[in-house]
């Protein structure tokens, strides 16, 4: 769960960077990242947020007309310095600098070959895999080496690399995480979502296809092909959708924030309840909610306002500091909640202790019926494909019936959304190949159907996976 940005052709590209990541921010609040340059390039990391890694000086030393940058996302495992990306590199064909979104499944093997043969790793991230991928391979073209080393790879990733003057942009044959490409004056700028295009001014132009590869330099774009199965099917993460990408983005070419108001409209039809107000909880769950409110006629009203000045709850490593991040981070409005019937429309339930706090909250604020309504599927699997879900014994709805969780929760009643109403709501056709997953898209978060084979698949919570998932 990263934000990746790049840019070629820009007098500013470390600033014009800095303001894409600005535009990624809700990817990933962990650390972020530039490396800067022409030929020669230059990085500067830190942990935090965007603003609070780089300044005016920090930005001034990072010169050049090529630029990438990363945001990371917090997750339970080790949140170092050392896993910041983007990550620079020296080896006999120059420098690289390489930023990624996504996990690779067969990192772990791929990285005791390489250390076997002697590769020295200096992080315990899986993107570096690539990188001593790449030094091994006996072509000067960095093209070649990053093609070459791919070959190898299985998994997700979206990546922008820098090197000998050429930014590269590159999806996974099935394209699970974004990457788009867009146009600002003479360059070109790829980006995990629109949001940063809006934001520099630069035009959308299209998707980077999934199994494609891009190269920008002095003489403009242009595209290669990954060597891989020409039958690769697309599988789009679902959950950009339902959670992970922002609004106003357009990710897989699609407006996230139309297909979250669709998925409150179907939610409204599959799971109506008797009630007074619709209210989300904010701010994922607020366009599904007001598509909720617009199909079954109940009024649209803010019962929680959210602080903006703390970050995810979710991405608190304890227990016990979740739990009181809840109540620092939302809070409800009596004189919208006091005495009704709410529907409170989330994007999803995963641990169920947001859920939990939020029903307490709006009862004690007075409400008298609360009716928990979730825009997706019950979340019943962990992501190995990038996205930072709890394991399996975590996940709530994995082990426990829909009642359990009404008890557990202390709702009045909960509701889901189907698969079917999920991938309809998206754009998705009938999945063609019984695997459960729309047409097009991933979902193994829902349905535990995992498109690409894991590496070393146990008998109970899958593989074993090191937790710095980017
Ligand atoms: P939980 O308390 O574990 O049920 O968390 C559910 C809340 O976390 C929902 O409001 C979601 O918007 C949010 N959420 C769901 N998935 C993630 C994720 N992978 N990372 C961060 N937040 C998430």
């Amino acid at each position: 769960m990263c934000g990746i940005f790049g840019i070629h052709g820009h007098d500013e590209a470390a600033n014009i960077a800095y303001l894409g990541l600005h535009a990624l921010q809700h990817r990933g609040q962990e650390s972020a990242g530039v490396v800067a340059g022409d030929r020669s390039l230059r990085r500067h990391v830190g942990m935090g947020l965007v603003s609070d890694v780089f300044d005016q000086k920090t930005l001034g030393r990072l010169p050049g007309a090529a630029a990438i940058g990363h945001v990371r996302y917090s997750t339970a495992g080790s949140s170092e310095l050392r896993n910041a990306q983007p990550f620079l590199f020296d080896y006999a064909g120059g420098s690289v600098a390489i930023a990624h979104n996504g996990n690779l499944v067969n990192a772990e093997e791929l990285r005791t070959r390489l250390e076997a043969a002697g590769s020295i790793f200096q992080t315990t991230s899986d993107t570096e895999v690539i990188v001593h991928l790449m030094a091994k391979v006996p072509e000067f073209d960095p093209v070649q080496r990053l093609l070459s080393a791919l070959k190898q790879v299985r998994g997700a990733y979206s990546l922008v690399v820098l090197a000998d003057d050429r930014l590269i942009g590159v999806r996974d044959p099935n394209g699970f995480r974004p990457l788009v490409i867009g146009r600002l004056k003479d360059g070109y700028v790829l980006s995990s979502e629109t949001s940063a295009f809006d934001l520099i001014e630069a035009e959308y132009i299209r998707d980077v296809e999934p199994g494609e590869l891009v190269v920008v330099d002095g003489g403009g774009l242009r595209s290669f092909r990954l060597q891989t199965p020409d039958d690769a099917p697309t599988h789009f993460c679902v959950f950009e959708h339902v959670y992970f990408a922002r609004p106003d983005s357009l990710v897989n070419g699609k407006s996230v924030y139309r297909a979250r108001e669709k998925m409150g409209m179907r939610l409204a039809e599959e799971q109506p309840a008797e009630a007074d107000v619709v209210i989300p909880v904010p701010d994922s769950g607020v366009p599904s909610a007001i598509g909720y409110a617009k199909q079954s006629g109940i009024p649209f009203e803010l019962g929680l306002i959210r602080s903006h000045y703390v970050g995810r709850t979710f991405i608190e490593p304890q227990d016990s500091i979740r739990h009181f991040g809840v109540r620092l981070k939302l809070s409800p409005v009596r004189s919208v909640v006091d005495g009704k019937r709410v529907v409170v429309v989330d994007d999803s339930l995963v641990r169920g202790t947001t859920s939990r706090k939020i029903v307490k909250m709006l009862r004690a604020a007075g409400a008298r019926e609360v009716h928990l309504r979730i825009s997706a599927p019950p979340t019943t699997n962990p992501c190995y494909y990038g996205i930072d879900t709890p394991t399996r014994s975590e996940l709530v709805a994995a082990s426990h019936s829909l009642e359990e969780i009404v008890r557990y929760v202390t709702c009045d009643s909960l509701g889901y959304l189907t698969h079917e109403g999920m991938m309809a709501a998206v754009g998705a056709g009938a999945a063609p190949d019984g695997t459960g997953c729309g047409a097009g898209y991933c979902s193994a978060c829902f349905t535990g159907n995992y498109p690409v084979p894991l590496g070393k698949v146990g008998s109970g919570d899958l593989v074993k996976l090191r937790r710095d998932r980017v």
